[in-house]
């Protein structure tokens, strides 16, 4: 910025002093023209009169006369230039006098000073215009140079001011710019080496104000993407551990045939038998659910029938249900309309969700219900079961979260299945939602938006 100030400026600078200093000295050479044809009228007179006050004329004026033949010599004098001096007769000019052209030149002596040189021929009132003696001028230029010193003088202080401001100005912008933007810098530096607790002030509601909070978003959304995969990991391996302590344990006690009956010792094999299931049930779901964060996970989308998925997916349940001594009732829309999904994956999810509603219902029913309109297809399931306290709802869908965390460990839980269906409906474009009350039971709504198309492809089926 102060480059291209002191650019424009210096440009600027000598605009104006050409500018000026041609004005001054195109003025003068005019004044001294208008001067000279006077004294030239003046001396072609015969008058004595004249003649004197030509002499009156020019030392008023302070310029110095030179009278000069048609060859160029001195004829007569005045003024206070020295007389000796005859550099500023030039052959060509001579020349160019006598044959009627004035010429108007600046010319420096030998001593230095600049004089401003005007040239005219006298005529002869008798000749018929033919002159035989020429008029030469000369004015000293020491005034305006003086002048044009002092306006240079007055330009160069001005532009020293200007210079001044313009730095102070770019200070100042340094300052409102500049020092928010290296702050940032720094700060995205920081957040890059891991220091994720660096936040910017923001100090301003324009767009380096909305830059700033964007980097303190991106910031705490790394430090809660570490903090929760940090929790990843630490859950994993609890998580691990667990059953393979009891593996390890009761696989030792039939080892060294530590039981005292038959009995036992399948007690123990159970265990050991229901804790590699649950081992594999959990290297599934991890598998699972990491091919899902990468992004990995292909879903092959098609028109599909919900009433169909539920009704496989209830017939799968029955036996679990039963076994359990619950009820499982089913409400069914056969005119519900094709929706785009991924079969298999739908099933997954709604025995997923009847799965829990039965390992957390000890007695009652489990209801099934689907309905329908123009715009969306919603699977209920609702359970008559234990229920889950309002304040755990909000973090249910996260990772290995579990309510109570003994007693899911109990029914034989992972914590990770809430977390597989809700991506798998979202990567379906669905919603699900929970509504649940401590020993009431728990209702988990399940929606799929219905598309323009899907009916006219329904109507195909039907
Ligand atoms: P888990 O494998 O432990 O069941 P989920 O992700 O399926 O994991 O569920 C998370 C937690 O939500 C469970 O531990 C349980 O406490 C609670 N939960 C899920 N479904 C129900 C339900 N129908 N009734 C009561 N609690 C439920």
């Amino acid at each position: 910025m102060i480059s291209l100030f002191l650019i424009v400026l210096v440009f600027l600078g000598v605009t104006i002093d050409r500018m000026f200093t041609n004005f001054h000295y195109s003025e003068m050479r005019n004044n001294y023209y208008e001067m000279t044809a006077h004294f030239v009228t003046m001396a072609s007179s015969k008058e004595l009169a004249a003649e004197q006050s030509l002499d009156a004329f020019a030392d008023f004026s302070e310029v110095s006369m030179f009278f000069i033949s048609s060859q160029g010599e001195v004829t007569a004098h005045s003024g206070s230039h020295d007389p000796t001096d005859h550099s500023f007769i030039r052959e060509k000019d001579v020349e160019q006098i006598f044959s009627g052209q004035s010429v108007s030149f600046t010319h420096t002596d030998p001593d230095g000073n600049r004089y401003l040189v005007t040239g005219m021929a006298i005529p002869r009132e008798d000749s018929k215009g033919v002159s035989d003696s020429a008029l030469y001028v000369l004015a000293s230029t020491q005034h305006a140079d003086e002048s044009i010193a002092s306006i240079r003088r007055l330009l160069i202080l001005s532009g020293f001011g200007a210079f001044l401001l313009a730095l102070g100005f770019v200070w100042i912008a340094a300052q409102v710019l500049s020092r928010p933007l290296l702050q940032m810098q720094r700060a995205t530096r920081k957040i890059a080496a891991g220091n994720l607790q660096t936040r910017l002030p923001i100090r301003s509601n324009d767009e380096i104000g909305s830059l700033a909070g964007a980097i303190n978003d991106l910031a705490k959304d790394l430090q809660r993407y570490q903090d929760t995969r940090q929790e990843f990991f630490a859950n994993i391996s609890h998580e691990l551990r667990t059953p393979i302590t009891y593996l390890e344990g009761y696989a030792k006690v039939v080892k060294e045939k530590l039981y005292t009956s038959e009995e036992e010792k399948d007690k123990y094999l159970d265990i050991i038998q229901e804790e590699a299931v649950r081992l594999q049930r959990l290297v599934n779901d991890l598998f699972e659910l990491a091919k899902m964060e990468e992004g990995k996970i292909s879903l092959t989308l098609e028109w599909i029938d919900l009433t169909e998925i539920v009704r496989s997916a209830v017939r799968k349940m029955e036996w679990r249900v039963k076994e359990k001594g619950l009820k499982l009732l089913a409400n069914y829309d056969s005119n519900a309309p094709l929706i785009q999904g991924d079969g298999l994956r739908m099933e997954q999810i709604i025995i997923n969700m009847l799965d829990n509603a039965v390992r957390y219902t000890e007695s009652g029913k489990i209801t099934i219900t689907l309905r329908s309109d123009h715009k969306q297809v919603k699977v209920t399931i609702e359970d008559t079961g234990i229920g889950i306290p309002e304040e755990e709802i909000p973090y249910l869908f996260e990772r290995f979260y579990r309510v109570e965390k003994s007693r899911s460990r109990q029914h034989g839980g992972t914590g990770l299945g809430l977390a597989i269906a809700k991506k798998l409906i979202d990567l379906q474009g669905g919603e699900i939602r929970v509504s649940s009350t401590v020993g009431v039971g728990t209702r988990f709504d399940i929606c799929f938006p219905v598309r323009e198309s899907m009916g006219e492809d329904h109507d195909e089926k039907d």
